[in-house]
């Protein structure tokens, strides 16, 4: 990777043993030719193994001896770049290093309070890279000329800014000042900008925050009447806000910060991660993450935040600003327009934010910590493929449509690119195709296949196949659920000729092969193909997409499909979800039901847990984002599972399809009985996970398989995970589940290349 400082460390290592030679890069990495006694030349390969800068890498190093009587240099150079184009790939953006921060708080330091401080150990990099090579030219600080000063760094290399592209000071660099919502710039400079908007924040104040990736909006996560002031302009009614604390003692004091939390946090790429909201008993504003048991914390990750965060006593909400649905705005033009009337000043600055980065987020699930989206800090580190894939083919995989990211393979690894969002957001959609044309840039990339989900409608897969069709390059279409399956063994390294797994596939709707709507599924299957072996038995959606908003209709549709609805209205007519049920349109319901106008069938497990938690009361008339239904259901759900894990609800798993009759009918009972919704929920996740597993260990018995892969959105929900990993792993098998990329559909296009490239 370029940029990272590895060829500056090298040269200083070489010169502290006092051997000559050179370092250089080459296309396919970086090549040492170095002179010296053995001892010293193990010494310096011992050296080079440990303590690599920290944004750099090594995969693995190759020694041979020199040929003799070659012109050996009188001390050690970095040289120039041999062999034509260098394609080592941009790095991702990482977090202020310990030494740029400690520069920045002292008063006596030529970047004390520089918002824009940084190094070869860290700063901006994908966010701002206009073209490669990766030269300051080539990225938004081309605007501004080093001074001199800076200048000297860049071209020492016992510098740690040797040649540290975004390289700045208060004289040379980027600004930052603050502006009135209507427009209006206040005459303050540098420190007094941000002593301003800590200022502002502490009275209550919403301002927009120009980052590293994006704008954000921001409140004092400790003020309920910003907070919800916050969410009634943004008209983001339900979702959690991402918090922001100085460090990892202030985040104790409202989250539960294990050993695990904490190195993810500390990260360089400084995700937000999720956390229990129980520290030491302090409480933030109650609209932060409503219905939920948690909280999602990051540390700063600029000079910019840690120089207000500095001067905060709370934490900070910190959420993507944006209009609800539509992605986070980047440019001050779009900021005043969109932004004016939601924020009542404005912290912005004069570099350009080239790529929109969204904070990637975290949460710890099964014992490690799991990205549910991935951008900021991540991406785009490649993948390394599992053995077998040589790679000589260029893949292009175009992703699916909720989520979406899309894929480069090439030269034995994947370039994922970042959490781009809904598609069908059209400013979305606009940002993904310049986003497809980017990385072809940057990677100077030219497919010779292209791969897209099944699905007819998605929009990344209609505009695959026009570049098929435009290029003259084969079209590969891969299921849905496949492509989940795949990547989650390509991410952990199963071998292209692997064995056929068993893939447990919950998510929420995906295309099938049979035209229906997919997404609770049993495969059996390797890179090139599967086998469907059980699913969930189908349940009709009333209303198609509206089925997905309303939960009261999947709730409605999985009772009348399990017990019958004159059974149901009849046997439970007391019951309050019944008398809620009949205020709704019922009779045209059922009339579409009878006739299939307008109610596809799907098998996904997504629709099952929307109509568990409109049963029990939770997000019965309408979700405001995808998966709200089910992520309350688990956070209620929290606290009984251990109690009732043994009392978990029946399911029929006779003939290897799942039956939910009898868990609807103990559920409905319960409701009867008074239960609390929490141990209704419980009861639920407990008896879902023991037929889940059951259903899996027996196909695995089946076909003589050891190895089972999950994957789909649903197993985002942490006790599913936990359960079916616990289960299946009691009983012998091998499980695996996405980790270093999301579970739902963020992660579906590495399944898509990898498919690609074994067909
Ligand atoms: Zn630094
Ligand atoms: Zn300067
Ligand atoms: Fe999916």
């Amino acid at each position: 990777m370029q940029g990272v400082g590895f060829r500056p460390w090298v040269w200083q290592l070489a010169r502290a043993l006092k051997l000559r030679g050179s370092v250089r890069n080459d296309a396919r990495g970086v090549l040492i030719e170095i002179w010296g006694d053995s001892e010293k030349l193990n010494q310096f390969v011992d050296h080079l193994e440990q303590g690599t800068p920290p944004l750099s890498r090594i995969e693995s190093i190759e020694c041979s001896p020199l040929v003799a009587g070659q012109n050996i240099p009188a001390d050690f150079i970095i040289a120039s770049s041999r062999g034509g184009d260098v394609r080592t790939g941009v790095a991702s953006d990482a977090t202020t290093c310990s030494e740029c921060l400690s520069e920045i708080f002292d008063p006596h330091d030529r970047r004390y309070a520089y918002p824009f401080t940084n190094c070869t150990h860290c700063g901006p990099r994908l966010s701002i890279v206009r073209e490669i090579p990766y030269d300051r030219a080539n990225t938004s600080m081309a605007d501004f000329p080093m001074c001199p000063s800076c200048q000297v760094e860049y071209e020492d290399p016992s510098n740690r800014r040797f040649h540290a592209q975004p390289n700045a000071c208060a004289d040379c660099g980027p600004r930052v000042w603050l502006e009135k919502g209507s427009g209006d710039r206040l005459a303050l400079e540098g420190e007094g900008v941000i002593r301003k908007a800590a200022e502002l924040i502490g009275e209550g104040r919403i301002l927009a925050i120009k980052g590293i990736g994006g704008i954000h909006l921001a409140c004092d996560a400790a003020n309920e009447s910003a907070v919800d002031e916050l969410r009634r302009r943004k008209k983001r009614y339900h979702k959690a806000f991402a918090l922001m604390a100085r460090d990892l003692e202030m985040i104790s004091r409202y989250a539960r910060v294990d050993p695990t939390a904490a190195a993810s946090l500390s990260d360089p790429a400084a995700p937000i991660v999720i956390m229990s909201s129980q520290g030491q008993g302090e409480t933030l504003a109650s609209g932060i993450s409503p219905g939920q048991n948690s909280y999602g914390f990051m540390l700063p990750y600029t000079p910019l935040h840690h120089l207000l965060m500095a001067l905060l006593d709370e934490p900070v909400v910190l959420t993507s600003g944006n209009l609800s649905d539509e992605p986070q705005c980047i440019s001050n033009a779009e900021a005043r327009d969109k932004l004016g009337g939601i924020a009542d000043f404005l912290l912005l600055h004069d570099r350009d934010i080239v790529t929109r980065l969204d904070d990637s987020v975290m949460r710890l699930s099964a014992g490690r910590p799991r990205i549910l989206r991935r951008a900021r800090g991540y991406a785009p580190q490649p993948i390394s493929l599992p053995p077998g894939f040589n790679g000589s083919r260029k893949v292009l995989a175009m992703g699916a449509e909720l989520k979406n990211t899309f894929c480069l393979l090439g030269e034995g690894r994947a370039v994922l690119s970042q959490h781009l969002g809904d598609l069908e957001n059209a400013s979305v959609f606009r940002e993904y195709q310049r986003m497809l044309e980017h990385y072809q840039r940057l990677y100077d990339f030219e497919p010779d296949l292209i791969v897209v989900d099944k699905h007819p409608d998605y929009l990344s897969a209609q505009l695959g196949r026009r570049l098929a069709e435009e290029r003259g390059l084969p079209l590969i279409e891969t299921q849905h659920h496949h492509a989940h399956m795949a990547a989650c063994m390509a991410e952990h390294q199963l071998p292209a000729d692997t064995e056929p797994v068993l893939g447990l596939i919950l998510d929420g709707l995906g295309y099938g092969d049979d035209g229906s709507i997919w997404g609770g599924e049993f495969l059996l299957g390797d890179y090139q193909e599967y086998r469907r072996l059980a699913s969930f038995s189908p349940v009709p959606m009333p209303g198609g997409a509206m089925a997905i908003r309303e939960p009261w209709r999947n709730c409605f549709a999985h009772l009348a499909a399990a017990l019958g609805w004159e059974q149901v209205e009849s046997a439970y007519s007391d019951l309050e979800l019944i008398q809620f049920l009949k205020t709704r349109p019922l009779a045209n319901l059922r009339k579409m039901l009878d006739k299939g106008i307008n109610s596809p069938p799907a098998s996904s497990a997504g629709r099952l847990f929307d109509a568990v938690a409109a049963a029990v009361g939770l997000c019965r008339e309408r979700i405001t984002f995808e998966g709200q239904a089910a992520i309350e259901l688990e956070a209620l759900s929290e606290a009984y599972v251990d109690d009732f894990r043994s009392a978990g609800y029946p399911v029929d798993t006779g003939g290897k399809h799942l039956n939910w009759a009898p868990l609807w009918e103990a559920l409905l009972n319960d409701l009867q009985r008074g239960r609390a919704p929490g141990v209704i929920g419980a009861r639920f996740h407990n008896g879902f996970v023991a037929a889940v597993s059951e259903i899996t260990a027996a196909l695995c018995s089946d076909y003589l398989v050891n190895t089972v892969v999950l994957g789909g959105g649903v197993f985002q929900n942490r006790l599913l995970l936990e359960g079916v990993s616990r289960q299946l792993r009691q009983q012998g098998f091998a499980v695996f589940a996405p980790q270093r990329l999301p579970a739902n559909d963020g992660g579906l296009s590495l399944g898509q290349v990898v498919i690609g490239c074994q067909r």
